[in-house]
């Protein structure tokens, strides 16, 4: 029999429909893989073919060969990287070789017999970027297989990992044991705290493709045709429909469009066809080499277009498959939201029906997560291939304390974890019991506890929590939820509203913070280097002043008579707090102008978010009605490592000596001037963190509403002058950080 080098897509396309035959018979499944490796071996002209799956995520096993020594099925095992499979399966490319055994990385396994054999071509069996396994032929003449044969091969290996997805190889063993049936544990990134049981609802249904190998090739061609003209036919009509201004969402849908009419694309799949993919298979081949790509380019831009590539395959697996969003599934009891990532506004759509969310990407400083937060859902996120393993209805556990998710998790998990959760449970009732007690320490210090809020699902924790008041109310979140500018007029409701709720408890409305990691999909975006150091927050609202008046205008009409707070985000020098303040009077004295009640009282803040302003002048200090200390932007700068980069995120410790040192001076600087001084970023939410604040002399706190109860329940516990002594010690002592000390001194 010839072998694949010399022939076309006939003799692929005929192996195929063998391929596809053995897919349809009744019988067990190793008698199913084991013609399969005949079928192959023999088309390829090769004395051996075997197939390789994963054991566990980091042991392949030889599940099937033609060729080397049958005893050696189930037996022979290889470690990621190690040997040449082992290779394939961790670079996901395959090793082509003539000479195997002096090849780098060969492994000899004198089980198999294999050392008779010279050349060696091993394919990543792969299936949306995921490796499942490998496929291996081999031959005892040294010669290297042509770039055709490699093709023939990958194009065998996607009919492969079809079938392995269709469960066409679950038999026994843990390699070949059904797909999504395993409990798969997810180590992600905590992003909401909170823990969560329940049932998987994919944000996007997974796309089943039930023929990888075309019943007729001739109509198949046709059928990708008309599918990517339907493609393009909708990617013009989202194109026109969008509005020229909003150039990112443009930018995006160019991408699309370029993709969609990319001929080396629709050449691929072409190809695919012709050697006897069905249209579905071949989109999904070249969906899962942009994935696999995905994976190692380092560059940001180029990974996005991979991501837009990503997308538009689905968009075409749906039309081909007819497997629309509406899949007619119901939404399972307890609903656990799998999604890649999710915007905030889709997110705010499923409001308080989700449980819990698991993304494969997302970061914990994401819009997303925001409103995750609002809402208190527990959300895990960089959940690494949770859409590839996880199946509607599936059972999962999110624990967002750890950052963990647990799918299809075995009873001993499962039991752990509802102890764990009934523990948060029992802590949260007696948080509760705490509600109406200040937070007063054994040494008599008072310290007020307030929430940061943003969203109108904040509004209930006021009470819930018993927070004294929002120190911190992040007005760009009511912007970053809308697709379009909000009107004045429903500024002046939403601040009512939020006034309203609040029913005479402080609330500190930080205006508009947008820049940096907070872009507004309808605004201009500008192209900065560095956007963190950037054009954002007040200096926006200096340089262009029309929103943030319209802002200013807003919230004295919402105040209607009552007491205002305003603060400046992001104040890096005294001038800009001059600037900023002179805007509230100027509007003020406009509003009174056209007849508008005026509020009771107003007070104007700064946050103090920039090393640069804790060494303001003296006026600055006398000025300010109250600082705000923005502890998320002022711990970035302080130690230069981006908020938002797990590199480097959690490298400083908040308790380091020099930043404690540096918050105390702060304090010493509000207190000299008399000076409202609180603290509002993440940290002091934390309660190891929020006594070593306290300790540094700081008598506000504002966080997350969920935090207050645990906050509350250990400064109650404790005496800052003792905590002041064990942290000036540990000063002393010249260590780093005041955290070993102050956890040993808590347990003791
Ligand atoms: C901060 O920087 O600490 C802060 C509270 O503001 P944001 O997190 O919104 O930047
Ligand atoms: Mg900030």
């Amino acid at each position: 029999m010839a072998s694949m080098a010399d022939r076309s897509g006939g003799e692929s396309r005929k192996l195929l429909g063998r391929l596809r035959d053995t897919l349809a018979e009744e019988g067990p499944a190793q008698a199913r893989l084991d013609r399969i490796t005949h079928l192959i071996a023999d088309s390829m002209g090769a004395e051996v073919c075997s197939i390789y799956l994963f054991r566990d995520s980091d042991t392949l096993e030889l599940c099937a060969t033609e060729g080397l020594k049958p005893e050696s099925v189930h037996q022979t095992r290889l470690r990621v990287g190690e040997g040449l499979v082992g290779r394939v399966a961790k670079t996901a490319e395959p090793v082509n070789t003539a000479e195997a055994p002096s090849t780098r990385g060969f492994r000899y396994m004198p089980e198999t017999g294999e050392e008779l054999y010279s050349s060696f071509l091993g394919i990543p069996v792969q299936r949306l970027g995921e490796t499942l396994g490998v496929l291996v032929v081999q031959s005892k003449d040294k010669r290297v297989y042509s770039e055709d044969e490699v093709y023939a091969l990958e194009v065998v290996a996607m009919v492969l990992a079809e079938m392995a997805e269709l469960g066409a190889f679950v038999g026994e063993g843990e390699a070949m044991s059904a797909p999504h049936q395993r409990a798969v544990l997810f180590r992600g990134t905590a992003a909401q705290e909170g823990t969560a049981e329940g049932y998987v609802w994919l944000h996007e249904p997974r796309v089943v493709v039930a023929n990888p190998v075309a019943d007729d090739p001739e109509a198949e061609l046709p059928r990708l045709e008309q599918a990517v003209e339907q493609l393009r036919v909708d990617v013009d009509q989202m194109l026109s429909s969008v509005n020229p201004a909003e150039k990112d969402q443009r930018d995006v849908l160019e991408a699309y469009r370029m993709f969609a009419n990319s001929r080396g694309w629709m050449k691929r799949m072409r190809d695919d066809i012709v050697r006897g993919l069905s249209a579905e298979a071949a989109v999904e081949k070249e969906q899962s080499a942009a994935r696999a790509r995905m994976q190692v380019v380092p560059d940001a831009y180029l990974r996005e277009r991979l991501h837009d590539l990503d997308d538009l395959s689905n968009r075409l697996l749906r039309i081909l498959t007819g497997q629309g969003i509406d899949t007619g599934a119901e939404m399972p009891e307890n609903p656990i939201l799998v999604a890649r990532n999710i915007g905030p506004g889709e997110l705010l759509d499923y409001g308080r029906s989700l449980r819990g969310i698991a993304l494969e990407e997302g970061s914990v400083g994401s819009h997303a997560a925001i409103v995750a937060r609002a809402l208190a859902i527990p959300l895990v996120v960089n959940a690494d291939r949770i859409t590839a393993e996880a199946l509607n209805q599936d059972h999962i556990l999110v624990d967002g304390d750890g950052g963990l998710v647990h799918l299809r998790p075995d009873d001993n998990i499962v039991s752990a974890f509802r102890d764990k959760s009934a523990m948060q449970a029992e802590a949260q009732k007696r948080y509760v019991s705490l509600r109406e007690m200040p937070a007063q320490t054994k040494d008599g210090a008072t310290v007020e506890l307030h929430m940061n809020a943003g969203l109108m699902a904040d509004l209930p924790s006021l009470v819930s929590s018993g927070a004294e008041g929002v120190g911190l109310f992040r007005t760009e979140l009511q912007f970053l939820v809308r697709n379009k500018m909000p009107k004045r007029s429903e500024l002046v409701a939403i601040y009512s509203r939020v006034l309203d709720a609040a029913h005479g408890k402080p609330v500190q409305f930080r205006t508009l913070d947008i820049g940096s990691d907070k872009v507004l999909p309808y605004m201009k975006p500008t192209d900065e280097p560095n956007p963190a150091l950037g054009w954002r927050a007040i200096r926006v609202g200096l340089d262009k002043p029309g929103v943030m008046r319209m802002q200013l205008q807003a919230l004295i009409r919402a105040a209607k008579g009552r007491p205002l707070t305003v603060m400046f985000p992001f104040v890096a020098q005294f001038d800009e707090f001059q600037a900023g303040r002179d805007h509230v009077h100027r509007e003020l004295e406009r509003e009174a102008s056209l007849g508008h009640v005026l509020p009771e009282t107003v007070e104007i803040g700064a946050m103090l978010e920039t090393p640069s302003l804790a060494f303001a002048p003296r006026q600055f200090f006398d000025m300010a009605d109250f600082i705000s200390i923005g502890g998320n932007d002022l711990k970035q700068f302080f130690f230069a490592a981006d908020r938002e980069n797990e590199r480097v995120r959690r490298r400083y410790d908040t308790l380091n000596v020099s930043y404690l040192t540096f918050l105390e001076r702060i304090v010493e600087r509000c207190a000299e001037s008399g000076t409202r001084l609180s603290f509002c970023g993440e940290d002091a939410g934390r309660p190891i963190e929020a006594v070593c604040f306290a300790a540094m002399g700081l008598r506000s706190l504002s966080m997350r509403p969920a935090s207050i109860g645990p906050v509350k329940h250990l400064l109650r516990r404790v005496d800052l002058g003792e905590a002041k002594s064990v942290i000036e010690n540990a000063c002393a002592s010249g260590s780093m950080t005041v955290r070993p000390a102050v956890k040993s001194w808590l347990a003791g």
